[in-house]
């Protein structure tokens, strides 16, 4: 895990830009580095800021029991954001914020190698479908550059607005198939087996 490590030591001193200066301790990411599965969130929040690791406020809860609603835990899961650190009152990331970061999510993928790449909130359904509402496609996986994408809506707003929250809840029960399919478009194509992703039966 040296290359991992060396990069959360990195990101534990950046000052790329201004939250730099404002945060208590950034927060890399967490989880297996071999993880099939990489949620990638917005931002650090208050409690993540406090103790430098990602969802670990009222949001980190209701993933944890959303992960339980399909037989997981966080610790089977990598779990990082598109910003290491928190904004100020929680604002929006800014588009040079997530500029500054950008090469740390890059260097977090290219290393996990994740199957799996399920994205909370906008922000971070952004990088893979830009211009997009996620009201539109949100629990619609696609393949991106190899990787298949699960968007999703936050946990958080699915907190705050109980209309997404059935979303999220029937969103995620997607995953474990999904996994399964992603799996075996990995394994080297077998005579009459699944080729390729025009075969998945992605919902
Ligand atoms: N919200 C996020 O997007 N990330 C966290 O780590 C916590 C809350």
């Amino acid at each position: 895990m040296p290359e991992l490590k060396s990069l959360y030591s990195e990101i534990s001193a950046c000052q790329r830009c201004s939250l730099g200066r404002s945060r208590t301790k950034s927060v890399p990411g967490e989880g297996p580095e071999d993880a099939a599965i990489m949620f990638i969130g917005e931002a650090p929040g208050f409690h993540e800021d406090q103790q430098g690791r990602p969802f670990v406020g009222a949001a980190g809860h209701f993933l944890e029991e959303l992960l339980a609603s399909i037989n997981m835990t966080r610790r089977d899961v990598y779990i990082c954001n598109v910003i290491k650190c928190r904004p100020p009152g929680n604002r929006d990331p800014m588009p040079n914020e997530i500029q500054a970061c950008a090469e740390y999510l890059q260097k977090q993928i290219a290393h996990i190698k994740p199957r799996l790449i399920v994205t909370l909130g906008r922000y971070s359904m952004a990088n893979y479908f830009p211009q997009v509402s996620i009201s539109k496609i949100h629990g619609q996986a696609k393949r991106v550059g190899g990787v298949l994408v699960l968007p999703l809506y936050h946990p958080a707003a699915a907190l705050h607005q109980p209309r997404y929250k059935a979303d999220i809840e029937a969103d995620f029960k997607k995953i474990p198939v999904l996994l399964k399919e992603a799996a075996a478009v990995d394994e080297p194509p077998a005579p009459a087996g699944p080729k390729g992703a025009e075969q998945l039966s992605l919902f």
